[in-house]
């Protein structure tokens, strides 16, 4: 049995909140006069990034730390951003994936569910439509994920749905394309540990902290042989993510929407950019494909611009990058 807790409408609780996209999103709450609460293990994410708000170190699947949480802070509201979100470590280690992801995202529901709070905006991806079949992808593409993190965060998406439907909660799921760039007064950024990730390791590439940046397969069919991704700005996420809080305060109804530019870019384009933008040649090994890389992932963001009033700030490659190498500059 759970207290009654009067909840606090403009306090949000943002699982994942010390990470990168998490951090970002907490600034731009604070902004507007929103109290975010980071709710974060540290695993992934970084102490230094939770400075917009109180900071709970715990996991997911602490039901009891979820509580005292809750009824310290009353947030009626809540982010999730918290997830393991490496797609090869998915594929070798599935169990790690399904417990956070899933398991833990499950405690998460069922928590919002004891003390009612009924407006979730959580983290998916495009990796929940798997290979596409048309693209850009729209949010009606069938949803067939090809790795057990793509699943993790569909069955979040299934999970979401039957909790609205028994429970009355209100989500809207974002499903990001290709998370990139930083922000731009440079207060948080892009710290992964391992970093797998393409633009932060081309700019090491350029930096000499690595030799080079491999490129994964050059013989798909795209112009240039190499893979195309959408690459979208964090903190033009972040500024969805207040966008569906407000559509959710406003109309308590559920959705998902795609957030991408709309312009694919191959790898090769991003290492010309990372170029231009340093003023150097980038070294580069040509290598063999990544295991489970769709040649091509594009998304359809209409939806998003038309329903949410979303209308990115930042979507030129080159400045995504400008400000992912003004971070990486900053970091040893
Ligand atoms: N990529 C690459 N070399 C790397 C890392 C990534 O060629 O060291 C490619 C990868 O195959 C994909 C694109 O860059 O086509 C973006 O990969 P990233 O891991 O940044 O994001 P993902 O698309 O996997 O979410």
């Amino acid at each position: 049995m759970t207290a009654k807790v009067e909840l606090d409408k403009d306090t949000v609780l943002i699982t994942g909140g010390a990470g990168y996209i998490g951090s970002h999103a907490c600034k731009l709450l604070k902004s507007r006069g929103y109290k975010p609460v980071v709710y974060d293990n540290l695993i992934y994410g970084h102490r230094e990034f939770a400075k917009w708000g109180p900071l709970v170190e715990g996991h997911l699947e602490d039901r009891d730390k979820l509580n005292e949480t809750i009824e310290k802070y009353r947030p009626s509201a809540v982010m999730h951003f918290a997830a393991y979100c490496y797609v090869g470590e998915s594929v070798t280690d599935p169990g790690k994936y399904y417990r956070n992801n899933v398991a833990g995202s499950l405690t998460l529901l069922e928590t919002m569910r004891d003390y009612k709070i009924n407006r979730l905006v959580f983290s998916s991806t495009c990796a929940t439509y798997g290979v596409p079949q048309v693209v850009p992808i729209p949010e009606s593409h069938s949803q067939n994920p090809i790795n057990p993190y793509g699943w993790s965060k569909f069955m979040m998406e299934k999970m979401m749905s039957d909790f609205s439907h028994a429970h009355g909660l209100s989500f809207i799921a974002l499903r990001y394309f290709n998370a990139a760039g930083c922000d731009p007064d440079g207060e948080t950024g892009e710290l992964h540990n391992p970093e797998t990730h393409l633009i932060p390791l081309v700019l090491d590439a350029g930096l000499g902290r690595i030799k080079h940046i491999t490129v994964f397969g050059t013989d798909y069919d795209t112009p240039d042989g190499t893979c195309i991704r959408d690459y979208i700005h964090v903190s033009d996420l972040s500024d969805a993510h207040l966008l569906a809080l407000g559509k959710l305060e406003k109309n308590p109804v559920s959705d998902a929407f795609n957030l991408g530019n709309g312009t694919g870019y191959s790898v090769k384009e991003v290492i010309q950019t990372a170029e231009k933008v340093m003023g150097k040649k980038i070294p580069v090994v040509y290598g063999e494909r990544r295991a489970g890389d769709p040649p091509r992932l594009v998304g359809d963001s209409r939806k998003a611009r038309e329903i949410l009033g979303w209308n990115p700030r930042y979507p030129e490659l080159e400045v995504i990058v400008r400000h992912a190498y003004q971070h990486r500059l900053k970091v040893v």
